[in-house]
């Protein structure tokens, strides 16, 4: 089958049904990016942007596609990786954040749990009474993000959330009846506190598949490792029914999505909390006295 311009399909939109060869595939890609940027005035000229990277396939396609911006864009780029530490799969991630980072010409940060906290994960993990891996690695690695990008005086901080993430975060919340959480998955941030650094999803239109598509089609070398600790099990049951229904009903992923988004505005007003103090220990935003990573701490301190 052939693309529209004639030249090999690489690629089947089902979606849409359209046949696309490399070079419509890979401009459609930048093309879907660049308008989710434009649509929802996501960087604006002279804004600092810190691309967290992880090595794994989104977040590399996310600084490729921001330095290509870059060249028509004035804005600066600054990738921030975080060593979680653990053993056996960050590491391993590492040099592959370096290499892409070496090719484009990107400053690299990389800041740790071990440095900034005093515990690996992997420590972290061998205390007695704790709650799961992911937790505390979520709590810990969402707020160095945003210290480490405020610190390094970034107006934005990039995160490659693709499409299959949201929509499986806006089910699991549903699924869950999480709703405190349902006004965060939109496409901005109300700047409650001057400390947060909002965050942008550039690439959350566009399907897993696409980017790994894209990855291997612009040689963008990456980790395919799975952590350790990830089997969560239900995200993976909402992943497989929501694969499903793609197979059998295409776009319902892209439905749920824009379904979301049409109810964002009202989600974000109504769950958002009017003010955010900060935390006593740390200084870091809170909404309570104590952060959430503050008390984790604390608890880790008295069971290590
Ligand atoms: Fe952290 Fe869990 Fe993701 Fe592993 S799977 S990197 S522990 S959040
Ligand atoms: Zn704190």
């Amino acid at each position: 089958m052939n693309c529209k311009c004639g030249h090999k399909a690489v690629y089947f939109k089902r979606y849409s049904g359209q046949h696309l060869c490399e070079r419509c595939f890979t401009r459609a890609v930048f093309k879907k990016f660049k308008d989710t940027i434009r649509v929802n005035g996501l960087i604006e000229r002279g804004d600092a942007i810190v691309c967290g990277v992880s090595g794994g396939k989104d977040s590399l396609v996310l600084l490729h596609l921001l330095h290509q911006l870059q060249e028509k864009f004035n804005f600066n780029l600054i990738a921030l990786a975080i060593d979680e530490g653990i053993k056996g799969y960050r590491d391993e991630s590492i040099p592959f954040i370096r290499k892409a980072c070496k090719d484009l010409d990107v400053d690299l940060y990389i800041d740790s749990f071990k440095e900034k906290y005093g515990y690996t994960l992997d420590e972290i993990t061998s205390i007695k009474d704790r709650v799961g891996a992911c937790s505390y690695c979520g709590v810990f690695r969402r707020n160095l993000l945003n210290q480490s990008s405020r610190e390094l005086g970034a107006t934005k901080l990039a995160l490659g959330h693709n499409l299959d993430d949201e929509s499986q975060v806006i089910l699991m919340n549903l699924l869950r009846g999480d709703f405190s959480r349902f006004g965060r998955t939109g496409t901005y941030y109300k700047n409650l506190h001057p400390k947060f650094v909002p965050r942008i999803k550039p690439l959350r239109e566009i399907p897993e598949k696409e980017i790994v598509l894209y990855a291997y089609l612009m040689n963008i070398d990456f980790d395919f490792e799975e952590c350790p600790y990830a089997p969560e099990a239900f995200r993976g049951d909402v992943r497989n029914f929501l694969n499903e229904m793609e197979e059998k009903r295409p776009g319902t992923k892209y439905t749920l999505l824009k379904t979301y988004d049409k109810m964002f505005p009202t989600f974000n007003e109504m769950l958002t909390p009017e003010h955010i103090s900060t935390c006593e220990t740390c200084g870091e935003p809170s909404i309570s006295t104590f952060c959430k990573k503050c008390e984790m701490l604390d608890h880790i301190k008295k069971n290590y």
